[in-house]
């Protein structure tokens, strides 16, 4: 059996074992592979560095402001589009860091989280019969939506140790169908990172096309090694056709907060909120205020996540070097593969079980996020390294008994 099917009857027998009571749109699709790790790493009561979150808490002076605007009763329905002052906020960022001067007013959505972020975006542009190339792994939220818009995915997968884009493949993949891209940079679950030359290259592709881009940049604070996130904010022509998605629960260690936001031209966020307004219409007003008053008083905070992050990579790698995993240290992100060639023939997703419930850590198999699970090059598991030192250091002295 391919390894993709293998994967998806694996974790979704009981759900496959359903007859649903009509046809269903997704009938391939189960539980995402986040909660089902997350789901074994609780019963089997293992070190849980497989879906991406931290175990520390977000700011105390963050946390102090939520509960200075519950309490002033900043209780009701915000903005559609975003409570003003985070808007502002958002755009001055924007400006500082990738010199993009954008209208807060009309061109920055609130959403919750970038996960709705990434669907209106798709929702927005996609038609029926519509293509649209995205990079294997490939996040698991993108196809469905794309599906769900009657448009179809192609899938180029990444190539390398380094998980680099092939753009002659993508030139390839590229017809008169091709209507969006969506790029991921700095990328889960590889960790790897565009570089100026892959801005190049996607430019000389889409430049006489009429291709939109989809930005996701969850991470765009997380890259290593003094190397500079490659915004699309950075570049007008392309930031023209784009919809550039980020995070906060990445930003300040606070990923069940579920804020986010889009940042795009006037007439695609004008696309964007005819959607964003009925799928959530808006997102909680006072976790928006909070956001808002710490990003204006604490504007280095996101300036310090390269280094923190850098911290965390650089330990997990260390605590690892006398193991038999091969570990090429991750470029941005909070995650690190991990190549168990030398440990294991075993097929990722079963080691992923088999060592959650025996060794008991947890992590996350990446075979489940391709098209054909055959274009991955390595044996490789992620794991998440947004964790208390300490956790890190228990996890990999189980991984160092290998
Ligand atoms: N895109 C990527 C690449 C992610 O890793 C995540 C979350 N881990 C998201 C989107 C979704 O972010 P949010 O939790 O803000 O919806
Ligand atoms: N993006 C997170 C990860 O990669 C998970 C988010 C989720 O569970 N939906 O682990």
């Amino acid at each position: 059996m391919p390894l993709c099917q293998y994967a998806r009857s694996f974790f979704y027998q009981r759900e496959f074992g359903l007859t649903p009571p009509f046809d269903s749109k997704l009938p391939d699709v189960g539980t995402t592979i986040f909660t089902v790790m997350s789901a074994m790493a609780a019963e089997h009561d293992a070190i849980n560095l497989s879906q991406g979150y931290p175990d520390f808490d977000g700011p105390e002076a963050l946390k102090e402001r939520v509960r200075h605007y519950v309490s002033a009763g900043f209780n009701q329905y915000p903005p559609m589009a975003g409570v003003p002052a985070l808007r502002e906020a958002v755009a001055q960022k924007v400006d500082s860091l990738y010199g993009l001067t954008v209208d807060a007013e009309a061109e920055i959505t609130v959403t919750a989280g970038a996960t709705e972020a990434l669907f209106c975006a798709i929702a927005a542009v996609v038609r029926p019969g519509d293509e649209v190339i995205v990079f294997d792994p490939a996040y698991d939220s993108y196809e469905p939506v794309v599906r769900l818009q009657g448009g179809c995915t192609v899938h180029v997968p990444l190539r390398g140790p380094q998980f680099a884009v092939d753009w002659d493949e993508v030139a390839d993949a590229v017809t008169e169908r091709t209507r969006l891209i969506i790029i991921n940079t700095p990328h889960n679950p590889t960790g790897s990172v565009w570089r100026e030359h892959d801005i190049s290259a996607l430019r000389a592709i889409i430049a006489d096309r009429d291709i939109y881009l989809v930005a996701d940049e969850v991470y765009e604070h997380i890259v290593f090694d003094g190397v500079e996130h490659v915004s699309l904010c950075r570049y007008p022509d392309l930031w023209a056709r784009s919809f550039v998605i980020s995070s906060f629960g990445k930003t300040y260690h606070v990923t069940g907060w579920k804020v986010g936001y889009c940042v795009a031209p006037s007439a695609l966020s004008l696309e964007f909120r005819k959607i964003h307004q009925f799928v959530n219409f808006t997102v909680n007003t006072p976790m928006q205020h909070a956001l808002a008053d710490f990003l204006s008083s604490c504007p280095e905070h996101h300036l310090e996540l390269p280094a923190f992050y850098q911290g965390k990579r650089d330990l997990f790698c260390n605590l690892l070097s006398e193991s038999r995993f091969s570990v090429a240290p991750s470029a941005g992100t909070y995650f690190q593969l991990l190549n168990y060639g030398e440990i294991s023939n075993a097929d990722d997703v079963s080691l992923a079980a088999d060592w959650t419930r025996e060794l008991k850590v947890a992590s996350i198999p990446i075979s489940v996020f391709y098209r054909n699970p055959d274009a991955l090059e390595e044996p490789v598991l992620r794991f998440c390294f947004a964790k208390d030192d300490a956790t890190l250091s228990r996890a990999a002295e189980v991984l160092c008994s290998l």
